[in-house]
């Protein structure tokens, strides 16, 4: 068997490496479980490993290799544990879902499933997806493996880390305000946001609902466009889905000819470090080196759209977490003494405080006498925001902008300061907004860590992004190998609780 190295292997080359019986998909698969072993002490970017049953299912995929083929078949998955899956815990990173056993499978994860991929377990997460450093999970902190001091983002903090960690070859993870691009960024991987209602949010445990989209988490951009390939439909189970307009292409371009690319000054004027700056200046560079061209774009809205997602995102997350109530499932407090009681504590006990702080925040927003002046007035805000973006791109093919003001930050650094917290996103926000696809891809070092790139098109132009975005990585050649430096201090365990980790059956399971 060909030695693999499991910090720098792409699917495309572990799918040629299986077609040609380099390696069986059991090999492929045991390569990431040592990893696993090896690292995740130090990562910990999994919630559920699910080790047994992805060893049994590779297994079955080398032994029926005639019916279980495809793209995506033996090529091993990490999933976000807010999506759910039949079987296999999935807990949100909430106490309220500490051992909650889904009875069905989300869409996205249906999808990879019917593609025979192997699926490596449940990945952190900030407690129902708000956050974004991973640490606002109820269970564990993860650590960004480029410095293990340091966060890895979030709230897909955990499927960022563990391709970055080379724990799993690539992941699912979900993007309400950033929650894929801005991790992908912190850990020097791809991380990309469909356009809203490209993937089914149909199993994705609901944040904010007009926002909210599934996306890949990979090391190349090809790999990201194989995986959305696979998820990307209209689903009779998600109304806002829909089928895209062409299909997605696996991209190959190696130029960027005639390519117009905004540059919004609203962006680059949001306290950007240096060595942010730094290298997107250079990756600007690269693309008129690839022949296309960076223009100055305006979005002047920019500054109001984190305001209005802070209003938005938990005026939904309210209303989407009031089923949270002990009653149906999930965590229930003891003895309660009588309904109201039994609401009180089961939601007092089992949501951590950044969830408090939302549903407080969402639910006074959509109050009586106060819903026009906020969660109206946000919508107006989020309308001027998609208009700036229609005005750009009457202008430009697609907008670049840093994916994060900041390198990776360290941990504990920003927890007790939402301000500073919310911040993180402030790049990616303005995208969710007005349900664009964008990207996230690794575009060099500053300090040592990663900075990333983004590109955002307008909707329903993923081939449009998958290949500047392609071709752009070709140019810049980034190792993803990262070092694993630093000593995280403490282990990052929290109370785990009594989490049943019991994986789903073999037989319904990859
Ligand atoms: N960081 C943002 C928040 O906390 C976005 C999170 C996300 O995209 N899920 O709301």
């Amino acid at each position: 068997m060909t030695t693999l190295d499991p910090l720098r292997l792409t699917a495309r080359d572990a799918k040629r490496l299986l077609v040609d019986g380099e390696i069986s998909a059991a090999e492929l698969t045991k390569v990431f479980l040592d990893q696993i072993a090896a690292v995740e002490d130090k990562v910990k970017a999994f919630i559920l490993v699910t080790a047994d049953n992805a060893a049994k299912y590779s297994t079955k995929v080398d032994r029926e290799m005639q019916a279980m083929r495809g793209p995506l078949a033996g090529l091993p998955i990490a999933v976000k544990d807010n999506l759910v899956t039949e079987g296999v815990t999935t807990t949100c990173a909430s106490r309220m879902l500490h051992n909650y056993q889904p009875v069905y499978t989300a869409t996205a994860v249906r999808q990879v499933w019917d593609g025979h991929v192997v699926m490596l377990g449940k990945t952190n997460l900030d407690e129902f997806a708000m956050g974004s450093s991973t640490e606002y999970s109820a269970y564990q902190v993860t650590a960004n493996p480029w410095d293990l001091d340091t966060v890895p983002g979030g709230s897909s903090g955990g499927s960022a880390a563990a391709v970055a960690a080379g724990e799993a070859l690539w992941a699912l993870g979900s993007d309400t305000g950033g929650s894929v691009r801005q991790p992908a960024s912190l850990c020097g991987v791809v991380g990309m946001k469909p356009t809203y209602g490209a993937v089914s949010r149909y199993g994705l445990v609901a944040f904010a609902s007009s926002l909210d989209q599934i996306g890949p988490l990979t090391r190349s951009v090809y790999d990201c466009a194989l995986l959305l390939q696979h998820i990307t439909g209209r689903d009779p189970r998600d109304a806002t889905s829909v089928e895209l307009p062409e299909p997605v292409v696996l991209p190959s371009a190696e130029r960027l000819d005639g390519l117009r690319i905004g540059v919004p000054s609203e962006y680059l004027d949001v306290g950007l470090e240096d060595g942010v700056r730094a290298r997107f200046d250079e990756t600007l560079a690269r693309i008129e080196e690839l022949g296309g061209r960076c223009v100055e774009v305006s979005l002047p809205h920019t500054e109001y759209a984190l305001p209005a997602f802070y209003v938005i995102a938990p005026a939904e997350a309210s209303a989407n977490l009031a089923r949270f109530d002990g009653v149906r499932y999930g965590y229930r407090c003891s003895d309660p003494v009588d309904l109201t009681d039994l609401y009180e504590r089961t939601r007092s006990e089992g949501f951590g405080p950044e969830v408090k702080r939302r549903i407080m925040i969402g639910t006074y927003a959509l109050s009586a006498g106060y819903y026009d002046a906020y969660y109206g007035r946000a919508q107006r805000v989020r309308s001027l925001v998609c208009r700036d973006f229609d005005h750009a791109f009457s202008q430009v093919d697609l907008i670049a902008s840093p994916t994060s003001p900041t390198v990776a930050f360290t941990a504990g650094s920003r927890t007790s300061d939402p301000l500073a917290m919310y911040m993180s996103d402030v790049c990616t926000i303005p995208a969710n907004l007005a349900g664009l696809p964008a990207i996230s891809i690794p575009c060099g070092l500053s300090g040592g860590l990663p900075v990333g790139f983004q590109l955002i098109g307008p909707a329903f132009s993923e081939n449009r992004v998958l290949a500047a975005a392609h071709a752009l990585e070709g140019a810049i050649g980034f190792d993803t190998a990262p070092p694993f430096r630093g000593s995280r201090s403490s282990s990052g365990e929290r109370d785990r609780g009594s989490a049943d980790t019991t994986p789903r059956p073999e037989d319904t399971h990859p």
